[in-house]
């Protein structure tokens, strides 16, 4: 399958995330900021928000909307907001806060000093709501949830009034004032907007606004047993923020006309609404649901399981910061939605791992080779070009002796057609060493080969032959007395299939789950240099892809090794076409 570059290529520091000079594409959000700027609008303000809501880690979808707005503050020199939407007491977390602000920093989200919290407008919201009661604009109603569904009619037929809907302002005031007060039971009533129950929008036949709930709130404590409905809330939040652009994804479209009859009726600041494709990535789900079921049920390791499309797994992957703003950028901001492919992805931190990762090398799975002209207990240190498209990058020793891990797969008895590693007879390179040719094989009583038989030509140090002979192929090694042995995670799709969530009737997206994710290698043999890699550092062993040491299971002299992604596209293996 034929691989596509990413975009805009991003300078890398292997250490820090810096905020790259990507010149972000232009898109319609920023064509209607631009018009909205010259005709004076916001008086040539911009002021963007991410408001999550705390129950859950972030998502590759949500890096998207956190570089989207915090993007066009930075660029029209305006401001961001980090908003905790946390109005809903019940799923609310200090572990999802804490993990929330730590990602959006690390995205390079600079909120600067406005952490927020939408909890603290709960006074203001509901004083907003009294004076729509007072205004005859809401109304307390008894209904059950399920009656209130019933009355609510359906896209073709009108919905019925509550016969709570009549009463009196007065009557409104008292119970609304005694639900706040935490005189009713959770469920027994609601405060509804009075809009129009033959509405042709659903959303606004006489929404909920505020329903009972004697819960504790992880900043409220117990001071509140009424919370706010989402859609009461949102625009409220936005308007006491002064956002100017409320970007938003497009679900949220047809509850525009609701925010704007909100803040119309009560006469307040009018943010704009934008909206836009969320971004689906394939082979992966984001819904925070089944993120949380994941992790809750044992089905991957956390929340910042590298496999997990979470920007904490993410993170603990290996790939940059600035890799995933480049794909944001590569892939651009639409207002349909599509399933853009996860190799997309892979493709930015490949790119960037290519220009500045330094090469090492490593034997996952190893075959000893013997050299029998090669003195006995002779080292000599061999100089490795650390990255061949970076001359500054310089070289480095590798220890070369007589005895030496190769790659299993490197070496054939019977070899296919055109298989130019090592097979009994034929010349091969040792990467930055000599030309070897392999003389015999050692089998053990049951007939695994246990090690083989070489002779090197000593004339070819550095692995080039003086009389200019052609040598196919190059392979890695490590030599044995010298390799550090390290623990190595591979990766691979957390699910078979290109979209999920397509299953039959009574089947379950878990059933997609790929058994093949995580295949763990409990002694690969590394170059020693890597024995002091440092958490956090990042390597390509050659010819196997690119490696991130983790920063939470690595210990000092002993790195632990994530694969952050091969050095080709992979995904031909796995399941490429849109569906039907
Ligand atoms: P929930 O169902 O819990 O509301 P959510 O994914 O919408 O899930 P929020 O915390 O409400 O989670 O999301 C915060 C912001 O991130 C919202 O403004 C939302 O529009 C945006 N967002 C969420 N998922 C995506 C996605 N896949 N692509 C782009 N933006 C997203
Ligand atoms: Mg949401």
């Amino acid at each position: 399958m034929s691989q596509r570059p990413a975009g805009g290529a991003a300078i890398l520091n292997l250490y820090n995330f810096p905020m790259e000079t990507l010149t972000p594409k232009t898109n319609f959000i920023r064509e209607i900021i631009d018009a909205d700027l010259a005709s004076g609008k916001f008086e040539g303000c911009v002021h963007t928000r991410f408001p999550p809501e705390p129950n859950g880690y972030l998502h590759i979808g949500h890096a998207k909307s956190i570089i989207l707005n915090s993007g066009i503050a930075r660029d029209y020199k305006g401001k961001f907001n980090l908003r905790f939407d946390d109005t809903n007491p019940s799923k609310e977390e200090q572990e999802y806060v804490d993990s929330i602000i730590e990602d959006v920093k690390w995205l390079g989200g600079d909120f600067e000093d406005r952490l927020l919290f939408a909890s603290d407008y709960f006074q203001a919201m509901y004083d907003w709501a009294m004076e729509l009661v007072k205004k005859g604009k809401a109304y307390v109603c008894d209904l059950s949830a399920d009656e209130m569904r019933g009355y609510r009619g359906t896209p073709s037929e009108p919905g019925k009034d509550s016969p709570f809907r009549g009463r009196t302002i007065e009557e409104n005031v008292n119970l609304f004032e005694r639900m706040k007060n935490g005189e009713f039971p959770d469920g027994s009533r609601t405060l509804r907007a009075k809009i129009d129950m033959a509405h042709p929008n659903l959303n606004l036949r006489d929404p909920a606004m505020y329903r009972i709930l004697h819960a504790e709130h992880h900043r409220q404590g117990n001071k509140w047993c009424v919370y706010p409905m989402y859609d009461w809330a949102h625009g409220l939040e936005d308007s006491i923020e002064k956002i100017t652009h409320s970007i938003c994804t497009v679900e949220f479209e047809n509850h525009r006309p609701l925010y704007d009859w909100f803040l119309d009726a009560l006469g307040i600041y009018h943010p704009q609404q934008l909206e836009f494709a969320r971004l689906n990535l394939s082979n992966t789900v984001l819904s925070k649901r089944k993120l949380l079921e994941l992790v809750r049920d044992g089905h991957v390791a956390g929340w910042d399981d590298p496999r997990m499309p979470t920007i904490s797994g993410f993170r603990r992957r290996g790939y940059t910061a600035s890799s995933i703003r480049a794909f944001c950028d590569e892939i651009g901001v639409a207002k349909f939605n599509s399933i853009i492919d996860i190799w997309v992805l892979e493709n930015a931190i490949r790119n960037e791992l290519n220009a500045a990762a330094p090469r090492v090398m490593a034997v996952l799975k190893p075959l000893k080779i013997v050299i029998d002209n090669y003195p006995e207990g002779l080292v000599e240190e061999m100089d490795a070009v650390n990255n061949p498209g970076d001359e500054a990058a310089g070289t480095r020793k590798v220890p070369f002796s007589r005895e030496l891990y190769i790659e299993q797969d490197d070496f054939k008895e019977v070899p296919p057609k055109k298989f130019f590693r090592m097979t009994p007879g034929q010349e091969v390179r040792l990467r930055a060493a000599y030309i070897i040719k392999c003389e015999s094989v050692v089998k053990d009583a049951a007939g695994n080969i246990t090690e083989v038989r070489c002779t090197y030509d000593p004339a070819t140090r550095g692995g080039d032959a003086p009389d200019g002979r052609k040598i196919k192929g190059t392979i890695h090694w490590v030599s044995a007395r010298h390799a550090v042995a390290a623990k190595v995670r591979l990766y691979d799709a957390l699910f078979t299939k290109r979209n999920p969530d397509d299953v039959e009737e009574g089947h379950d997206y878990k059933e997609n789950m790929n058994p093949g994710s995580l295949e763990v290698i409990e002694k690969a043999y590394c170059e020693p240099s890597l024995k002091s890699a440092r958490p956090g550092e990042r390597f390509q062993f050659e010819r196997l892809g690119y490696f991130f040491v983790d920063p939470k299971d690595s210990a000092p002299g002993a790195p632990v090794f994530n694969r952050t992604v091969t050095l080709k596209d992979t995904w031909a293996k796995i399941e490429q076409k849109p569906q039907g």
